[in-house]
């Protein structure tokens, strides 16, 4: 497969540092065989997030000149208001620091009695935990495509829209706070979700009284998604499908992280209910700052404002998804099995099949992670048993539905010749798959502990 030309040239370079294999033996050890305790510095290509890890244009920074710093009702705040409506359709739009910021503040207005339940087509980690602190139930419900790696789906990410009618139905509509939509659905590796699954999913919860959520982190992914891939909207732009997608939802929560192109920000967002948006402003006010400036800086605000549009530039979006698809299409050439087809943000390694000796319990999904590192200096993550962590109640250790290993690239950040250096790497480490071994954990915090525990090797 031919890799997509980048739709753009370099103007700024940071260097990256090449290391010797002993160099990385020494600096993982160190790091007690977790990655996020390596120095960035220690890294030669970070796949370990696509957020907040993008680089900005020559727009972007000269938009970050124009910021307006006035405490209230800046210059920059009402073009990103413009930007916002414009794209989405919505009447108020809050910004705020970042998508967490936008989930603490909308779900304690949305569960309003504690045990409401909030069902999803799949959550991200974040948003689970909002839920849960604001006292509702998170419940996940993605289509039965979405759990198989192996076979193909153009729209793994949708919602089982028959089993959300029966989740209804089981617990009440009275009792589900909302429905939250996560586009692309992160957690099942950046798939997709179709208009139609949308409008569908739209129309049984709005059947029902209740709200629509949209995830938005990134909306523009999934927009060009359901360009390529689904009938009757060959011929729209990003921009007019995200307006559809986003015409069925009521409320939208977005790290600005991601398909918004900037290194922090988010918004959260309602299409007319005037008391939501009260709402929203009371608490950000008491959580974020005021309402025209949420957290960030005029400067931020006016980055966004331009990174939001050029998200959605078809070229840029052609380019992106062109470069995870080259990806892809290497793996493929070296056999090596991951989450097919590859998703907008990320490619999920399915380090279970390529590590069949190393039992679940012992990580194969970071045991790969590691080996990437040593072998080229590649950052990547585990997201499998060990991110699962521990039952909160029994503390045994969870086995996660999948062991995947996440390669998540940053946007316009790496070229050709850096993904052919991964897809090298990978096969590397394939050929010599039997000598990897499992790992350990030696400490760990009591939650989230992929962030700091320590591992050793096994034997
Ligand atoms: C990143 C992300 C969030 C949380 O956003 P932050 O900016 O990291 O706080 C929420 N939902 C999804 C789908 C995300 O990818």
């Amino acid at each position: 497969m031919q890799y997509m030309p980048e739709p753009f040239k370099i103007k700024m370079v940071e260097p990256i540092r090449i290391t010797t294999r002993q160099e990385r033996e020494g600096f993982i050890r160190d790091a007690n065989y977790n990655t996020f305790a390596l120095t960035a510095a220690d890294v030669y290509i970070d796949l370990q997030t696509d957020s907040g890890t993008g680089a900005m244009s020559d727009s972007q920074w000269a938009a970050v000149m124009r910021g307006d710093e006035s405490y209230s009702g800046g210059r920059s705040y009402y073009r990103l208001m413009d930007a916002g409506k414009d794209i989405f359709g919505y009447e108020y739009l809050q910004p705020v620091h970042q998508g967490r910021a936008a989930e603490k503040i909308l779900f304690p207005l949305l569960v309003t009695t504690p045990g409401q339940y909030v069902i999803s087509n799949m959550f991200f980690d974040t948003t689970r935990a909002h839920v849960g602190l604001a006292g509702g139930r998170a419940v996940d419900c993605v289509c039965p495509q979405g759990m198989d790696s192996s076979t193909y789906f153009d729209f793994k990410g949708n919602m089982d829209v028959p089993k959300l009618e029966t989740l209804i139905t089981e617990y009440g509509a009275e009792n589900v706070a909302a429905i939250v939509m996560t586009i692309t659905n992160n957690s099942v590796g950046g798939q997709p979700v179709s208009m139609e699954n949308m409008r569908e999913t739209a129309r049984v919860a709005h059947q029902n009284g209740i709200t629509v959520v949209i995830d938005a982190a990134r909306y523009a992914e999934n927009a060009y998604f359901i360009k390529e891939r689904e009938a009757g909207y060959e011929d729209a732009s990003p921009i007019e499908i995200t307006r559809e997608m986003f015409s069925y939802a009521d409320v939208f929560t977005m790290s600005a992280k991601k398909d918004a192109l900037v290194n922090m920000g988010g918004l959260v967002a309602v299409r007319e209910d005037q008391v939501l948006s009260d709402a929203i402003k009371t608490s950000c006010i008491a959580f974020e700052g005021y309402l025209s400036y949420g957290g960030l800086s005029g400067r931020d605000l006016e980055a966004m404002a331009t990174g939001l549009y050029e998200g959605l530039d078809p070229d840029f979006l052609r380019y992106r998804i062109g470069q995870m698809q080259y990806l892809a299409a290497r793996l493929t050439e070296y056999d090596i099995p991951f989450q097919n087809p590859v998703g907008g943000h990320a490619v999920f390694v399915d380090a279970g099949k390529m590590l069949p000796h190393i039992p679940w319990y012992e990580f194969p999904g970071q045991a790969l992670a590691i080996e990437l590192y040593v072998e080229a200096g590649i950052r990547s993550c585990d997201i499998g048993s060990y991110l699962m962590d521990r039952d909160p109640v029994t503390r045994e250790q969870l086995q996660a539905p999948f062991e995947f290993t996440r390669l998540a690239v940053p946007r316009r950040v790496y070229t050709q010749a850096h993904l052919d250096v991964v897809a090298e790497a990978l096969k590397a480490v394939k050929d010599r798959a039997a000598d990897v071994q499992g790992y350990v954990i030696t400490w760990e915090p009591k939650v989230l502990r992929h962030f700091t525990s320590h591992l050793k090797p096994v034997g």
